[in-house]
């Protein structure tokens, strides 16, 4: 019997820091984050991100030879938990969206030179990256993706219209995926590329204004941009990986990204619930204290077992990436995806309503956490498309039953039970 549910207290005892660091140290960066500019915000971090190092917590999402700290997915995920609570602690611990995806892709697929430009300085945090997939016109459905990288002498020639680019309009190299051989099988049709974000002919048009930023505010982290590529041209070392391999590149990167996301979004959630609890012990109406309601008890519980649920299947997916690889993990991965995208939004919705007019208006971070999870079923892979593959995964366990007949058809069982049991059945009838 191999189950456990323990953290090493050595581990724990860093998780413990962790948890009083975010809560003194970044949570007040919250409120005057729209105060400071990109270069403020740098200086705000950079002795934050110093006092990580110091913990051993730096980019624990990559392996020890990487300058990460190779704790795996489950340890990492405890750390997300923790770090979830604010959107500003991962970039504080180096693994933030989409930086920590990038510097896995760089590590798997990047040649010894692509490391030492762009993967060193990504994880010492000198440098800030983008990942630039979606278009317009081609999100979910990566295969219909337009973007080309045509071949040129020694070079490649990228044009294209991207948008929803995390972070490109603060960074310094876009990794973008672009078709090379529109002839190829769906899955083998596009590559990837490393493009310094200086090269001539990347337009960065605006961070596009969203229900988590509606004011529409250039080069600050946080933003989605819109992008044309305008013949821009990279030398042939800039293809990360095979050429045809952007697809399987994609995959790798968004496997574990999707255990952070969800455990990031439990800290979301057990913000939004401890807001949600802390307001049903003294608001008072009709009589009592909102939390001797029943519908109030209800919302509680609810989010206590949702949450718990969301907690075990994701640390769950994450043992299994550990310990039998990401292939294996992947229905549960898919599982986690709109199960946690779920929990997040509802959990954070009751809080919103146990506040009432309060929950609703900016004096508190609720509506904030609200906005922010909405986007949550629809980044990574939207909800249905999860749904699908893990139904589609499921079906391949079932088959249409001889005749039509369903295998649970109590008439049919009954039939064969009897001829089963006629002996009995026979000396039962006989002794009456
Ligand atoms: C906050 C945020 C950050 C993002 N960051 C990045 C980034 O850094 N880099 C990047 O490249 N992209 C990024 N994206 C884009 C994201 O990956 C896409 O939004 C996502 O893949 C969905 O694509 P789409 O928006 O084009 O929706 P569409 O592909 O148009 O899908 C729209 C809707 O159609 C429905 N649908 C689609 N397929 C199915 C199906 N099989 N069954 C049933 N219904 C279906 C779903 O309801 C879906 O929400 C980000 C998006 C958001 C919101």
């Amino acid at each position: 019997m191999a189950w456990d549910f323990q953290t090493e207290p050595e581990y724990q005892a860093k998780l413990d820091w962790a948890r009083d660091f975010v809560r003194e140290e970044i949570w007040p960066l919250e409120t005057v984050f729209s105060e400071l500019s990109q270069d403020q915000l740098d200086r705000v971090y950079a002795p934050l991100q110093e006092r990580v190092k110091e913990q051993g917590l730096w980019a624990a999402h990559l392996d020890p030879e990487l300058g990460g700290q190779g704790y795996g997915q489950v340890k990492l995920g405890l750390l997300h938990e923790i770090l979830g609570t604010s959107p500003f602690a991962p970039n504080a611990f180096g693994c933030q969206a989409p930086d920590s995806g990038n510097s896995e892709i760089l590590a798997m697929a990047g040649t010894p030179e692509q490391k030492e430009r762009w993967l060193e300085p990504l994880l010492a945090g000198d440098i800030k990256s983008a990942f630039s997939m979606t278009e317009p016109n081609a999100g979910a459905d990566p295969t219909l993706l337009t973007t080309s990288a045509v071949r040129d002498g020694e070079d490649w020639v990228i044009n294209g219209h991207k948008w929803f680019s995390s972070n490109a309009s603060i960074a310094d190299v876009l990794i973008v995926m672009a078709v090379t051989d529109p002839d190829a099988r769906p899955h083998q049709r596009a590559s990837m590329f490393i493009v310094p974000a200086d090269t001539p002919g990347v337009n960065i048009l605006r961070d596009v204004a969203t229900m988590e930023h509606p004011q529409e505010e250039f080069g600050k982290l946080g933003g989605h941009a819109e992008i044309l590529y305008e013949d821009v041209r990279v030398p042939a070392d800039a293809l990360l990986g095979a050429e045809g391999a952007g697809f399987l590149i994609a995959q790798h990167r968004l496997g574990p990204g999707r255990i952070h996301h969800c455990m990031r979004w439990l800290g979301v959630s057990s913000r939004a619930f401890d807001m949600l609890c802390e307001r049903a012990t003294y608001r008072y109406a009709f009589g009592s204290v909102l939390a001797e309601k029943q519908t109030v008890q209800n919302w509680i519980a609810d989010s206590a077992a949702q949450m718990q649920a969301a907690r075990l299947m994701t640390l769950h997916a994450a043992w299994r990436m550990d310990t039998e690889g990401a292939a294996a993990a992947r229905t549960d991965i898919s599982m986690i995806k709109f199960f946690g995208a779920q929990v997040l939004h509802d959990v954070i919705d009751r809080a919103v309503q146990l506040h009432g007019s309060l929950g609703y208006s900016t004096d508190l971070p609720l509506e904030a956490m609200y906005r922010f999870a909405r986007a949550a079923r629809i980044y990574d892979g939207p909800d249905e498309v999860h749904r699908q593959s893990v139904a589609r995964q499921v079906l391949r366990g079932y088959a249409p039953p001889a005749d039509e007949v369903p295998t649970e058809h109590v008439p049919t069982r009954r039939a064969a039970a009897r001829e089963k049991f006629a002996e009995i059945l026979e000396t039962v009838t006989a002794n009456d």
